[in-house]
């Protein structure tokens, strides 16, 4: 059992408001010539000067120091244990290419240098374009976009100003049900309705279905492949074909291609345009809000509307190319989020194309043992294997009362974080899971022997899992309550 990661020392905190003393601080002006500094009415003009500040905490430095480090061990992240959040791909990412981005020769250019003077950081992203190409069978690339649903946008914008350009401008995009929030929001943001396609009883799409609704104002079909269920689509080929036939174009959101690298290419599958999240697939640390990347990758005929400027190899030299008549234009500032480039090229280099695919294999397996052991205690509404993540429900512990959020915060108390819950909304009670290919075999087993616990207790004890989590310094939230009353000002500042 998993337990043993949470046992110990666990520290409760209070609000730093309230503690301490007037007139306790961490450093002393009061003598060696600082009276100046230390007192604002000598340093600023009088209308700067707060006369007070009611409630404000006056503290040492190590009460500071303590209060702020416990705050942070109450973080959970991957560098804690096992992170199986569905469709988030929070793997482990080498700390080498943390280094590496962190070289002075990246971080020490201003944007506003020269070609002449950037010529590394202009030969990575030229060079990381071409790779990004290599491993989608797709033709050219940009590097702009901050994260995927900005990759989506792109784009989008690609499709538009290429059906506009053949004077053929178009009112929908197509989306299975199954799609990321972020696919309709994209193209609402491209001025797109969006017409909602109803996956089949396998969880992939209904090609019938598909050739219905597929019609001469469908400007483009937005596909995960695979798709938010953790199921390949076999039928890409087809899919294709019916929407070029009617001349769409076909879109594939690459968050999942973790489950693909080395072993299909969205180009060849005929895909038309492409994004990939680099902080999910290519080592980014995510999840706390910093910054990603989510280049889009398109076919030939949508180069000329890539975004600009363009970098481009001109003999041995890299320069910047603004002079792209029929681009959508800018849509970062600079070349993007440089420094999650500089990672994403970084993994590539010290992958290898082989270990590119070892890790596609190692993320395939991983799901699998996974639904393996699980699929006798949970119930899988999708049968067979799935890629790189697998998604079971709830269905045999409703029985007890037992839902997916109990079976969640039981979770919890056992140590793990838990997985994606109630996404995607085609399958009732959803608990997806994605274990990616850098956790060891124990802590599988360890995450499986948590699941199968719960489940047991489901049956012997289900009202113990209505009060989990028992084990953290808060228990079970009022999210309802959190939700519709929302207490969003500082303590100081209400
Ligand atoms: C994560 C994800 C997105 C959105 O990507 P962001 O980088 O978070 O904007 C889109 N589609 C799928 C399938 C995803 O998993």
């Amino acid at each position: 059992m998993s337990t043993q990661y949470q046992r110990g020392l666990a520290f409760t905190e209070e609000e730093i408001f309230g503690r301490g003393s007037p007139g306790r601080s961490g450093v002393d002006f009061s003598d060696g010539g600082f009276e100046d500094i230390a007192d604002p009415a000598k340093m600023l003009p009088a209308g700067y000067v707060r006369g007070g500040l009611e409630g404000f905490p006056e503290l040492s430095e190590p009460e500071v120091v303590r209060h702020y480090t416990r705050l942070s061990q109450w973080n959970f992240g991957i560098d804690s244990n096992m992170y199986p959040l569905g469709s988030c791909t929070m793997k482990h990412n080498p700390r080498v290419n943390e280094a590496v981005c962190r070289l002075n020769g990246f971080t020490d250019l201003h944007p506003y240098q020269p070609d002449e003077d950037c010529q590394g950081t202009l030969k990575l992203i030229h060079d990381l374009g071409r790779w990004l190409c290599e491993i989608t069978g797709l033709h050219s690339a940009t590097l702009q976009p901050a994260a995927g649903a900005h990759g989506e946008f792109a784009g989008l914008l690609m499709v538009r100003s290429a059906l506009q350009k053949r004077g053929d401008a178009r009112s929908k995009v197509l989306l299975p049900d199954s799609s990321h929030g972020t696919n309709p929001a994209s193209a609402a943001l491209c001025g797109y309705g969006s017409v909602t396609l109803k996956s089949g009883a396998n969880g992939k799409i209904d090609l019938a279905e598909l050739d219905r609704l597929m019609d001469e104002q469908v400007a483009a079909l937005m596909v995960t492949n695979p798709n938010t269920l953790g199921i390949f689509e076999s039928d890409i080929v087809k899919i294709a074909k019916i929407v070029h036939d009617r001349g769409g174009f076909l879109y594939c959101d690459g968050a999942n291609l973790s489950a693909l690298m080395g072993k299909g290419r969205f180009g060849d599958m005929g895909v038309d345009v492409a994004h990939l999240n680099l902080h999910k697939t290519f080592s980014t640390p995510h999840g706390g809000g910093g910054p990603g990347a989510g280049p889009v990758c398109v076919t030939e005929e949508l180069t000329p509307f890539l975004p600009t400027p363009m970098v481009v190899k001109d003999g041995d030299k890299y320069k910047l190319d603004s002079g792209r008549p029929h681009s959508v234009g800018r849509v970062h500032g600079f070349n993007g989020n440089v420094g999650v480039l500089v990672r994403a090229a970084a993994y590539i280099l010290s992958m290898g194309p082989e270990g590119l695919r070892e890790a596609t294999e190692a993320a395939v397996l991983n799901a699998n043992y996974i639904k393996a052991r699980l699929k006798e205690h949970y119930h899988t509404p999708i049968e067979g294997n799935s890629l790189h993540e697998c998604v079971l429900n709830d269905k045999y512990q409703n029985e007890h009362d037992v839902t997916t959020m109990d079976i969640a915060k039981g979770l919890i108390d056992r140590g793990f974080h838990p997985p994606t819950i109630y996404f995607p909304l085609i399958v009732r009670g959803a608990l997806m899971i994605e274990p990616t290919e850098t956790e060891p075999k124990e802590t599988l087993d360890d995450f499986c022997d948590a699941m199968i616990d719960i489940a047991e207790k489901a049956k012997a004890d289900p009202e113990s899992l209505k009060q989990a989590p028992v084990n953290t310094i808060r228990r079970r939230l009022d999210e309802a309550h959190a939700a519709r009353n929302p207490e969003l000002r500082c303590t100081l500042c209400s």
